[in-house]
């Protein structure tokens, strides 16, 4: 019996591990797990240390939760069955440890400690079933909450005063982010006062920092126009920023905080007895705390709330991975207490990725709109959170290759991050005998150039500027929401304008006819009418939509709108702008005026400054502000939209490029003059 659960444990371990292949490389997968128990102690506590260093320091996990938590029950497992040998091996942290050593560390006033946690409806309901029994428990109100997906913080006020903010750490000490934390939106630096309800002396604030879906989408999308890789999940996004310490970059990339627990409070009376009732509490003093929460009186109940939440989930904001469910009265989560490392009053629950098998029919390889040779599995249409799928990008070249995907295998497809599917391993078992590897072309599948692969590029790249591919994706993303927005260009139309040669670039849109539209297959007068009616608008779509949706090299939503402030009009930006001067005048001649943002008011209206160096007095976060409020827009890069650079001690790249841009370069008494205006 003994060996048949191992078993089990050890094929869920290594199912999982192949499972984000996308991540995985030889070194880390699961090592072959030996008979003798202490050597299976010894690789399974090592194996635990290096995911936890993976997940908590790294934020790039390479096995999913499932398959970690399984590996963390065998090792729970051998150390009941074999207590004197589990104590001759180094032990393990209870949970990981995401102290960077890079920042300064604090004790938290209380320990935070991790949750127990569940993956099917038969353990849940057994885990109410017995903490209804517990002595002095009774029947308990539950509360269930949305388990979000992101960094756990621990926020200290004193006197109503946020003192201190630290990551988890060991769950003992972690490290400092305040910087951080007080840059995010809605966390008050002194508690407001609320009528009847004294300030307590200490109040310990447990929350999660994470990144709402649309910032990280908007975060991956800036970041793959610039050439930087991209975050695989918003946790990722969430850690590596806080990581940072900028807080400018925190404000930027849209993080959040949630609030959804207390640690210490002193006097021990200043809060209700009741958890919703605590959270009510921090909402009236402007904490941010979860927007929905159910609750629930017995085992069935909770079950159903549980349940609730993964059905609402697909809709939230925010990034969840499961439910968390708390005893409501604080009388008895005390009556309950904690194992070591967990409240024995909570639970979390994991919901598990959706994920389907389905099989692959072939491998098509994708022209991006620079080139970029994408290969994209086709498979066998299957149904996937509630919509049809049935293809999913596979990265790159590498990516392919390391994965070894054949036309044929029957592979498993979830939604990475929930929202996009992903191709997320493939079963060996069913390997057709007569399956290939597949050959990436040399030759660009739509126009048959050979490939080139330069250094700087993740694979190979179609050079051919003429490509008919890369001109309907350029177009495509011109006329995309994100870009100008053109309502009716989809990309049909978009193909039948480039093959029939009515319009291959941006500027020979501006120049079609009604015949010319109408022309085409499946587009009518009135459509024809219709289409010019939006092309028309889109002439003063505003400035930085133009500057994005044109595609010029290295230039993102953020650099779009900083040039937008800078130049503002198609003919400055031909002046400032040589080699797309051309570009400009032949948009201006086509009758394009895109329209200005609007001219903001204070001495440093219209410029674009840059911060570098520490300043003698002021801090980055207060220089930043001062300048956004003078009417400035700060930028974290020097180009040639630059206007401005602040600089103080220790500069370097910043005002070295500053000098070759001819970008004027002052220090802080000159920026405080001239932000009192003249
Ligand atoms: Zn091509």
């Amino acid at each position: 019996m003994k060996l048949s659960r191992c078993l089990l444990v050890l094929g869920v371990a290594v199912a999982g591990a192949l499972l984000p292949v996308r991540t995985l490389s030889a070194a880390d997968t699961v090592s072959p797990i030996p008979s003798d128990p202490a050597a299976r102690i010894a690789v399974l506590r090592a194996e635990i240390a290096a995911h936890d260093e993976r997940y908590f320091r790294a934020a790039a996990p390479v096995i999913d939760d499932a398959a970690y938590d399984a590996l963390r029950r065998d090792l729970a497992a051998l150390e009941t069955a074999h207590p004197d040998l589990a104590a001759r091996v180094p032990p393990l942290a209870p949970f990981g440890d995401d102290r960077t050593g890079a920042a300064p560390t604090h004790r938290h006033p209380t320990p935070l400690l991790s949750l127990e946690k569940s993956y099917d409806y038969d353990a849940l309901r057994a885990f109410c079933v017995r903490t209804a029994a517990a002595p002095g428990v009774g029947e308990p109100a539950w509360v269930i909450e949305p388990k979000f997906d992101g960094l756990a913080v621990n926020l200290v006020y004193v006197g109503g005063r946020l003192e201190r903010a630290l990551t988890r750490g060991d769950g003992t000490v972690g490290d400092d982010i305040t910087a951080a934390v007080r840059a995010l939106p809605g966390v008050p630096a002194d508690l407001p006062a609320v009528p009847g309800i004294a300030l307590p002396a200490q109040l310990e604030v447990r929350g999660e920092i994470y990144v709402p879906w649309a910032d990280f989408v908007r975060v991956n999308a800036d970041r793959e126009t610039a050439g930087a890789a991209r975050f695989v999940h918003p946790r990722q996004l969430a850690v590596g920023t806080v990581r940072q310490r900028d807080p400018a970059e925190v404000a930027r990339r849209g993080l959040r905080l949630v609030c959804f627990g207390v640690g210490t409070v002193a006097p021990a009376d200043a809060l209700p007895g009741s958890l919703r009732l605590r959270l009510a509490q921090l909402a009236a003093w402007g904490l941010p705390v979860p927007p929905r929460s159910w609750t629930a009186a017995t085992a069935d109940e909770v079950a159903d709330a549980v349940a609730a939440v993964g059905r609402a989930r697909r809709d939230f904001p925010f990034p969840t991975d499961g439910a968390v469910i708390k005893v409501d009265d604080l009388a008895r989560q005390r009556a309950l207490g904690s194992s070591e490392s967990a409240p024995r009053w909570a639970l979390a629950f994991k919901f598990p990725p959706d994920r389907v098998a389905t099989v692959l029919l072939a491998i098509t390889v994708q022209v991006g709109r620079t080139g970029a040779l994408t290969p994209v599995a086709e498979f066998a249409p299957v149904k996937l959170g509630g919509a049809t799928v049935t293809r999913a990008t596979l990265h790159n070249r590498e990516d392919l290759a390391r994965r070894d995907l054949r036309i044929g295998d029957t592979v498993w497809v979830e939604k990475a991050g929930d929202v996009i599917p992903a191709v997320a391993g493939v079963d060996f078992s069913k390997r057709p005998g007569h399956a290939v590897p597949f050959v990436f072309p040399r030759a660009c599948p739509e126009c048959r150039t050979a490939t080139e692969e330069r250094a700087a590029d993740a694979g190979p790249r179609c050079p051919n500027d003429q490509c008919p591919a890369q001109q309907r994706r350029r177009l495509e993303h011109f006329v995309s929401p994100a870009a100008v927005n053109i309502p009716g260009f989809g990309p049909a139309l978009v193909a039948a304008l480039v093959a029939s040669g009515h319009a291959v670039r941006v500027p020979e849109l501006y120049r079609l006819q009604a015949q010319d539209l109408a022309a085409l297959p499946r587009v009518g007068p009135e459509t024809a009418a219709r289409l010019l009616t939006a092309l028309e608008t889109s002439r003063r779509a505003e400035l930085w939509r133009w500057l994005y949706g044109l595609g010029l090299p290295q230039v993102g939503e953020t650099r779009a709108k900083e040039w937008a402030r800078r130049h503002r009009s198609l003919a400055a930006l031909a002046d400032a702008w040589p080699e797309h001067a051309l570009l400009f005048r032949e948009l201006a001649a086509a009758g394009v005026r895109p329209t200005p943002p609007p001219e903001s008011a204070g001495p440093l209206a219209g410029q674009v400054v840059v911060l570098t160096g520490a300043l003698p007095t002021l801090t980055r976060t207060e220089a930043a502000a001062a300048i956004e409020a003078a009417g400035g827009a700060v930028a974290s890069t020097v180009t040639r939209a630059t206007t401005l650079v602040v600089a103080g001690e220790g500069t370097g790249a910043k005002l070295e490029a500053a000098r070759r841009l001819g970008v004027a370069v002052i220090g802080e008494t000159e920026l405080r003059r001239r932000l009192r205006g003249p």
